[in-house]
């Protein structure tokens, strides 16, 4: 089958996939038949004989899965491999975040010595997991192994706005859907206590940005942020923000998680072109 990719996967796996076209997806590609992507919008007008979409990513909210299904084209992920990488940035931005990690090292780096003093505990403190599925849940592991009291929001149970306003910190790890964007809305936000941090590396859009921005100026909540609602736009007001701590979207970026997303990655598009059953749907 007629494989093409918008850019070359990193690790071993890649090796597998022969005669891999690398082009942009907005060129026509009328016999491609297998098109791998990194949650990039698909202009299936110009994929007349496309039948698999294999996203190099767990999240596909800019892929329409609707209009693909509706057109006999199916659609994978890469779900479970990167649960752990994504955890862990999610756990180093509460750190970084609330014992003024980057502050620190520009005051180490520009030869001054003072102690922070603002610094935050993350030990024992009361954490609201948003979106509590397989990396929500890793993060509910590692932050068992910090003493924190964890208060879960699932879809069907939980109370956000009660969870807002009890916890020290709120991660979130909600897929961006209908249902999910601007879930933490200004309102929301509101709720949070003074001094509270919010860490987001599930997607921006899932945050109102501009009453956020607004937060972080009065600079009465902080916050870790891997994501942002127009990437690669990041709001200017934030870059002078100590009290934000700032990632440009590498929650999964380790060389081992991204060597295992390309294996599943490969994983879907052999198992594809040989007919059989998808390993990851969406
Ligand atoms: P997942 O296993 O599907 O978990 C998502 C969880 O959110 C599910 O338990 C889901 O509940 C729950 N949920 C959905 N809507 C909700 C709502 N309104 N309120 C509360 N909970 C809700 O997905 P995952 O693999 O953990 O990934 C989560 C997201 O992280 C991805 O979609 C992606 O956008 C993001 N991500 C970002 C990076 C990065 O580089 N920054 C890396 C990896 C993933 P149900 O089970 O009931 O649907």
């Amino acid at each position: 089958m007629k494989v093409r990719a918008t850019r070359k996967l990193p690790g071993s796996a890649w090796a597998e996939l022969d005669q891999v076209e690398i082009t942009p997806a907005d060129v026509p590609g009328p016999d491609v038949e297998i098109l791998v992507v990194v949650n990039e919008p698909v202009d299936l007008t110009l994929y007349p004989s496309l039948r698999l979409i294999a996203n190099y990513s767990v999240g596909y909210d800019r892929i329409d899965v609707p209009a693909a299904t509706a057109r006999g084209v199916a659609v994978s992920n890469t779900p479970g491999v990167l649960d752990a990488a994504t955890a862990d940035l999610a756990m180093a931005l509460m750190l970084a975040a609330r014992r003024g990690l980057v502050a620190g090292d520009r005051i180490v780096r520009e030869g001054g010595w003072a102690g922070l003093r603002d610094g935050r505990e993350v030990s024992g403190a009361t954490l609201g997991i948003v979106g509590l599925g397989r990396i929500g849940s890793a993060v509910a592991r590692r932050a068992a192994g910090f003493d924190m009291r964890i208060l879960p929001v699932r879809r069907s149970e939980g109370d956000l706005e009660a969870v807002l306003r009890d916890c020290d910190i709120v991660t979130l790890h909600v897929p961006l859907m209908a249902e999910t964007r601007g879930l933490i809305s200004r309102e929301r936000l509101a709720l949070l206590k003074d001094g509270a941090t919010l860490v987001n590396t599930a997607r921006g859009g899932v945050v109102d940005e501009e009453a956020l921005v607004a937060e972080l100026v009065s600079g009465r909540i902080t916050a870790g942020l891997d994501v942002f609602a127009h990437e690669p736009h990041v709001p200017h007001e934030l870059f002078d923000l100590p009290n934000v701590v700032l990632t440009p979207h590498i929650a999964s970026d380790t060389i081992e998680t991204r060597a295992a997303m390309t294996r599943v990655v490969v994983d879907n598009v052999l198992a594809f072109s040989r007919g059989e059953p998808l390993p990851n749907p969406v």
